[in-house]
């Protein structure tokens, strides 16, 4: 049987694919109907999620084929599930650990913004100086339509919003580029969201909803 992809290449970046694991579903969720393929690569992990060890092989051996300018922590699963092994991972990178890689590569992470809530405690200031950026997609500042279009588990529906929020806003201390988004035309309120984002301080980025792309 092929093995699923741990590392793909999207554009300059080499992008990690560490978990399957996710606390939302996402109206805008590709992974069933691409049927978790991503552009030619399986990114479906099955029961056992990859070791540090086989996800730093894998980086070694895009990384003696290409020079990538970032890695980015994003598959079908929200990376902060595992936020431990990005932790030693990026601990390896900023070392010079991992052969081929330069120290100060750029990582970012694609994430919920749920990570606070998956972990138990505010994980953004484990971020400082090992992670760059961080995308969160909010796709709404308004609680009930958060709901609405992540479909959070019932654990996280609760809390998940103003937890989302606190994430975005510790996160802003510790990383030097954190960025919203929401796809577009989910947000009926679209220049309220632009407004919150600029209370917050925090750059908006809208984008297509993925749909026939695979
Ligand atoms: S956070 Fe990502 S993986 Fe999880 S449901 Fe949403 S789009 Fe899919």
């Amino acid at each position: 049987m092929k093995e699923p992809a741990l590392a793909y290449e999207y554009g300059k970046g080499l992008y990690l694919n560490i978990t399957n694991k996710c606390p939302t579903s996402c109206v805008f969720c590709i992974k069933r109907k691409w049927k978790m393929s991503y552009r030619g690569n399986d990114l479906n992990l099955g029961a056992r999620e990859p070791s540090l060890e086989e996800v730093i092989a894998q980086i070694k051996n895009k990384s003696s084929q290409k020079r990538f300018e970032e890695l980015v922590l994003c598959g079908y699963g929200e990376p902060t599930q595992r936020f431990d092994i990005i932790k030693k991972l990026a601990g390896s990178v900023r070392k010079g650990e991992i052969e081929g890689l330069p120290k100060d590569i750029r990582i970012r992470i694609n994430t919920n913004g749920l990570g606070n809530l998956i972990n138990g405690y505010d994980i953004t200031p484990q971020m400082k100086g090992l992670i760059n950026s961080l995308h969160i997609s909010l796709n709404s500042h308004k609680p009930e339509n958060w709901k609405k279009l992540m479909r959070p588990m019932p654990q996280y529906e609760k809390e998940g919003f103003d937890s989302v929020i606190s994430f975005i806003i510790s996160a802003r201390s510790h990383v030097d580029e954190v960025v919203i988004s929401a796809v577009k035309g989910l947000e009926p309120d679209i220049e309220g969201l632009k407004k919150f984002a600029e209370k917050i301080n925090v750059p908006l980025r809208l984008r297509p909803e993925l749909e026939n792309e695979n």
